[in-house]
């Protein structure tokens, strides 16, 4: 089973769990900072748990950055997930060469999506106007770009291997970037030294399977080291290509080297560029604490700082980093610090609670889904899915959405 599902289907089997506790009750359609203040979630609850993500990403600030097919891979990821205000993304897959800016699992899952063959994409619930667009797509080749060396990347090891396995297409790495790096697996953390014997073997001494694998691949993808993108070429309308400065390390490669650029230059021919760089949370309201340089709720092991009974926790709290396990993880961290303040009565217990919300929302005219209404839009995609043969279609339209729970 592909990692993402395994681990989407993990966070189900635990929410399903927890929702159906009669003590936890599901409020959808509510916008913190829009439907509901964080000042009025505090006086209704004795804690309140932001776990609001990070919804901002990093841009390149580079000229033609706001070219038509210059996209955020969040917004492209929310695309072809069915995110519903994702859904107008202007995207353009008459090109042959798209170069990707980030060496994580989000560059790797974007790749994924666009060297998938068709056939295998349509058994997947991306939504049926992505699998349309793409089916159009002319793309050939994907370039991963990274400004630092093989040991930085921050794929994790599964999501690699698939994407070495996937059909119909085959890695490029130059072995070149790999030969100094034979002797220093040793003394890599394991973690490290799997991912890196994985990223040595595909380069250097790939096995017969992979070979006979890759033997019928019709697509590339390319992982392109200690390189950052400094302009973006165009013909003044649509891109062309990618002007990509060289860079070498500064610092032991084995720790936390830095990029730092050389004189020379490269240009990538490429229709389309997405970036992957990095991710922010943002401040939801103006009197909670804030890191702004690092983008997240300002905390101590997810207390936020200052404010006893406010609590944060996944990429909000930690930063960007990590998979949805990790932030699982987070998650009953978190938790357990509630339980810590409560028993040392650091609480205020004497609260409205969630009767207090409902009824400023119904006052503001907020609609909103409860859990049995998520039950039936759930069931309605699956079944929807089914007819198309896949595990769903998703409902990408909100007020749609909504008419299921009047
Ligand atoms: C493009 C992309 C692809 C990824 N792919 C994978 C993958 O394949 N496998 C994997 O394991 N991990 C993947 N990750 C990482 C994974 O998404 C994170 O580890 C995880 O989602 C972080 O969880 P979170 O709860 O902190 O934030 P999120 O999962 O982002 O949850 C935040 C929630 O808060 C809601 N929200 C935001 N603002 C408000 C507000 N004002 N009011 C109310 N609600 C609000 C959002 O709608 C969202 O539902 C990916 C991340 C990105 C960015």
């Amino acid at each position: 089973m592909n990692s993402l599902l395994q681990a989407a289907r993990n966070v189900i089997n635990t929410f399903s769990k927890v929702i159906n506790n009669d003590r936890c009750s599901f409020v959808g359609n509510v916008t913190v900072g829009k439907d509901v203040s964080l000042t009025q979630l505090r006086k209704a609850y004795t804690a309140v748990v932001l776990a609001y993500g990070a919804n901002s990403e990093r841009r390149l600030n580079i000229p033609g950055e706001n070219l038509p097919n210059v996209i955020s891979a969040r917004h492209f990821v929310g695309w072809y997930n069915g995110l519903p205000e994702e859904q107008d993304l202007k995207l353009n897959f008459d090109v042959e060469d798209v170069a990707i800016v980030g060496h994580g699992n989000v560059a790797l899952d974007i790749t994924r999506i666009l060297l998938t063959p068709l056939e295998l994409l349509k058994k997947t619930d991306i939504t049926e106007q992505a699998i349309t667009a793409l089916s159009s797509s002319k793309v050939q080749r994907v370039h991963l770009i990274g400004r630092r060396g093989p040991l930085q990347v921050a794929f994790t090891i599964k999501e690699l291997r698939e994407m070495i396995r996937l059909p119909k297409s085959r890695p490029v790495l130059d072995p070149e970037d790999f030969k100094h790096l034979a002797d220093c697996f040793e003394d890599l953390p394991r973690p490290r030294r799997r991912l890196t014997e994985l990223l040595y073997n595909t380069a250097v001494k790939p096995t017969e399977e992979d070979k006979k694998l890759w033997s019928d691949a019709t697509q590339k993808w390319y992982l392109h080291f200690l390189r950052s993108p400094v302009e973006i070429l165009s013909d003044g309308s649509s891109v062309k290509g990618l002007r990509l400065v060289k860079n070498k390390l500064e610092g032991s490669i084995k720790e936390n080297p830095k990029a730092v650029s050389t004189e020379k230059t490269i240009d990538l021919p490429c229709g389309m560029i997405m970036t992957s760089i990095g991710y922010q949370g943002i401040q939801l309201d103006p009197d909670l604490p804030f890191d702004h340089s690092k983008g997240v709720v300002s905390n101590e092991n997810g207390r936020v700082t200052g404010i006893p009974g406010l609590y944060c926790t996944g990429w909000v709290s930690r930063g960007p980093l990590g998979v949805i396990l990790n932030t699982m993880t987070d998650g009953l961290d978190t938790g357990k610090m509630i339980l810590q303040d409560l028993k040392s009565n650091l609480l205020e217990t004497n609260k409205p609670g969630k009767e207090a919300v409902i009824k400023q929302l119904k006052e503001a005219g907020v609609q909103t889904v409860s859990f049995d209404d998520w039950k039936k839009i759930d069931s309605i995609e699956m079944s929807q899915g089914k007819l198309i043969g896949k595990p769903r279609e998703k409902m990408v339209v909100i007020s749609e959405i909504l008419k299921l729970s009047l």
